[in-house]
């Protein structure tokens, strides 16, 4: 049986063309580390690095004077900002749509004196911007805010809440883990002090990379998490104060880093539009299959008519009806992966009325096909009808 990935949010597959072999030509002829060795295949390798850094921050929108800087992922870089920025005294604000990988690091400093506040999202994900401002302190120091749910493709107002912030000299931290490489977004002009990003969602890299933009004024001030051996100012026993070295103590995953670059190359070849466009063409088509089927809630923005409002992530509620039951047989009957559950979210699911049951998650990526929705939607009207 042929097989249908619609799990792009959880990781995209398949990767950008030549991600893996320009993995597997580094691994093989020449995977040096940087910054350390003194040879020409290092001092080689460094420019790549140094050239997949150049190439994000233009596809990001960095302003001049910040930095990108490589950590395992989203997480790694979140817990970054999060414990290196804020100490017991400070009020942060989040949105009710947050990933645990804000809210679990959040809950941690809550316990040493931070405070936290949620604005409240609508029941389809939505945010109205006031209601951040609605929650300002005299001692609220940032905001952080994902660019679009995990769990139902939802886009959240980021560049007003930008706005918002840079009037109060807040910092600002998004989530970018499902827009990068998908969503267009200019961290200068969008007011973003911080902005994480993974690899290998939607920029089609591999899994084990990602990283932060960080403007100048947030670095300074932000603590280093992990500290330790850069391969610059060998001398001193003090962690560099220039950027990346900052935070990027130890080897970098290299590897990753250069299968990143080659799905940037791709990337760079037809820029986000045409693969936003196809996600949403895809979307749209679901969601107008979906109101037709009996049984299913579309939790989130079900209205094909708002696909300006979301991505190509749709999160459906089966119940009463069994959604791990859904899941399952859609992979039994047309192999259809997909990923069923609390999608890492419970905010998220919480503010969209799908807690504790969950959704079966779709989640479309740029080489799925009208075909393969089509299929999808069979496979449905028959598990609906039938078997659950
Ligand atoms: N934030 C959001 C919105 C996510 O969807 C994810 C991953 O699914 C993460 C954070 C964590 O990303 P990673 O697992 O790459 O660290």
């Amino acid at each position: 049986m042929d097989t249908i990935y619609f799990d792009n949010a959880a990781t995209s597959f398949p990767k950008a063309p030549g991600v893996g072999s320009a993995m597997a030509e580094l691994l093989e002829h020449g995977a040096f580390n940087v910054g350390r060795g003194g040879y020409e295949g290092a001092y080689l390798l460094s420019a790549r690095v140094l050239d997949t850094r150049e190439r994000l921050a233009r596809l990001l929108g960095v302003p001049e004077d910040g930095s990108v800087c490589f950590t395992a992922g989203v997480t790694a870089a979140l817990n970054q900002f999060l414990k290196g920025t804020l100490h017991p005294g400070d009020h942060v604000i989040v949105s009710s749509m947050e990933h645990n990988a804000v809210m679990r690091p959040l809950r941690t400093l809550e316990r040493g004196g931070v405070a936290v506040s949620t604005a409240p999202c609508n029941a389809d994900g939505t945010l109205d911007p006031q209601r951040v401002r609605d929650l300002f302190r005299p001692n609220t120091r940032a905001v952080v805010c994902t660019h679009a749910s995990n769990v139902c493709g939802t886009l959240l107002p980021v560049e007003e809440i930008g706005r918002l912030c840079r009037e109060r000299q807040l910092r600002f931290a998004v989530d970018a883990a499902q827009t990068a490489g998908i969503f267009p977004i200019d961290m200068a002009k969008m007011h973003i002090d911080f902005l994480a990003f993974p690899g290998h969602k939607g920029l089609r890299g591999p899994q084990g990379v990602g990283g932060f933009a960080v403007s100048a004024a947030l670095a300074a001030e932000m603590l280093p998490l992990i500290e330790g051996g850069t391969g610059s100012r060998s001398d001193s026993e003090l962690q560099p104060e220039f950027l990346p070295d900052r935070f990027e103590s130890g080897t970098l995953p290299l590897p990753a880093i250069i299968g990143l670059r080659q799905a940037l190359t791709e990337l760079e070849k037809t820029g986000t539009e045409p693969l936003l466009a196809r996600e949403r063409q895809l979307t749209e088509q679901f969601l107008r299959g979906l109101a037709e089927l009996p049984g299913c809630r579309v939790a989130g923005i079900a209205d094909p008519g708002r696909m300006e409002e979301r991505l190509g992530v749709v999160s459906v509620d089966f119940s009463p009806a069994d959604n791990a039951m859904a899941a399952f047989l859609l992979e039994q009957r047309a192999g259809i992966m997909t990923r069923v559950g609390l999608h890492c979210a419970p905010a998220a699911h919480k503010t969209l009325g799908t807690f504790p049951q969950g959704t079966v998650r779709f989640s479309f990526g740029p080489e799925n096909t009208p075909e393969e929705v089509r299929q999808c939607l069979g496979c449905l009207h028959d598990i609906l009808k039938k078997e659950i």
